[in-house]
């Protein structure tokens, strides 16, 4: 019986042996770019580890009182640790707190575990405390971390973990279950599944609000206008991002012109030619401008944007920040 996650199916298999063979180990990384679905993937392990009557060595029942409370994320052996919001930091204090509760006897389920989510933003010290626990583990308790990817952590966290790497799906197969699970027509699943770039937990959420969906296209296509406008209309747009509540906004555009400089890339070269491309519904802009770019330059400004997102944790005028990576914007 499957755990129902999809796509990953090496990493459920791999997971569901460890636990079939008494085998578990204690810390696990889960990597991959947000909305690919390590927290779901982690879940459904710690699902697996807790279930008080599994169909099978290393199901889940999905009824018993601990499926059931684990798929509310209210048990009380899981601590769940991350920062406030997305991009922000996450400090050595939720770290202590997690620990502490880790130290303590399980209540309900043979473990406790902490589940530590996107944790590339801890901090060094946040990084370094929770290092104490990886090197002596208490005997009753299971770490488990997801992140972007293990060269974001510590080369001393990752390495005491058992790493799990998760890739994009197929988006082919992506689309067919977001037909069935979503009654979606063909051609939309298929956009959404190139929209998420083959991320199952995004290509939910973009089918669960197409507003999303919308915005994001939208805001690819501000993107590629930008390309052929000169200073002022690049400083307006800058402009809109004078408010540092704006932050989230900002956050979201420039991982959308992440995906839009690959499109771009993918456009341009010969090796990409196969690659599928995020923005089926700018393929006739991203040929345009395609062709007056080269692969140096739409490399470079993906180098810059994922520069500027990095500048984004600090604390930065976001007007500027916009401004400069405008101005460093090819002119085609
Ligand atoms: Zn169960």
């Amino acid at each position: 019986m499957s755990w129902d996650v999809w796509g990953h199916e090496w990493a459920e298999n791999l997971l569901k042996k460890h636990i079939a063979g008494g085998l578990t180990r204690h810390a696990y990384l889960f990597t991959g770019a947000p909305g690919i679905g390590r927290r779901t993937l982690a879940l459904a392990f710690i699902k697996a580890l807790y279930c008080q009557d599994p169909p099978e060595p290393g199901g889940f029942c999905g009824s018993c009182r601990n499926c059931k409370q684990l798929a509310k994320l209210q048990h009380t052996d899981l601590f769940i640790g991350q920062a406030a919001a997305p991009g922000e930091t996450l400090k050595i204090d939720t770290v202590r707190e997690i620990q502490h509760n880790l130290n303590m006897q399980p209540y309900a389920a043979p473990w406790r575990t902490a589940l530590f989510l996107r944790f590339e933003e801890a901090n060094l010290n946040a990084q370094n405390a929770l290092l104490k626990t990886l090197e002596e583990p208490t005997p009753l308790s299971k770490l488990m971390l997801t992140a972007s990817n293990e060269n974001a952590l510590l080369p001393t966290i990752s390495s005491r973990c058992e790493v799990i790497r998760l890739r994009p799906m197929a988006l082919d197969a992506l689309a067919k279950k977001l037909e069935t699970a979503r009654m979606m027509l063909p051609d939309e699943a298929l956009r959404l599944s190139h929209l998420a770039g083959g991320r199952p937990g995004y290509a939910l959420q973009l089918a669960d609000s197409p507003d999303d969906a919308e915005r994001i296209v939208s805001i690819a296509q501000d993107g590629i206008e930008l390309l052929g406008q000169g200073t002022v209309q690049r400083f307006a747009y800058a402009a809109s991002f004078k408010d540092v509540k704006k932050r989230p906004v900002l956050r979201e555009t420039l991982q959308v012109w992440q995906s839009l400089f690959r499109d771009l890339l993918l456009s341009v070269s010969e090796e990409g030619s196969d690659s599928p491309v995020s923005f089926l519904d700018l393929k006739d802009d991203l040929e345009k401008y395609a062709a007056k770019g080269s692969p140096k330059i739409f490399r470079e400004s993906v180098a810059e944007i994922n520069r500027m997102i990095s500048y984004l944790n600090a604390n930065v005028n976001l007007q500027l920040l916009t401004e400069n990576l405008l101005l460093n914007f090819p002119n085609l």
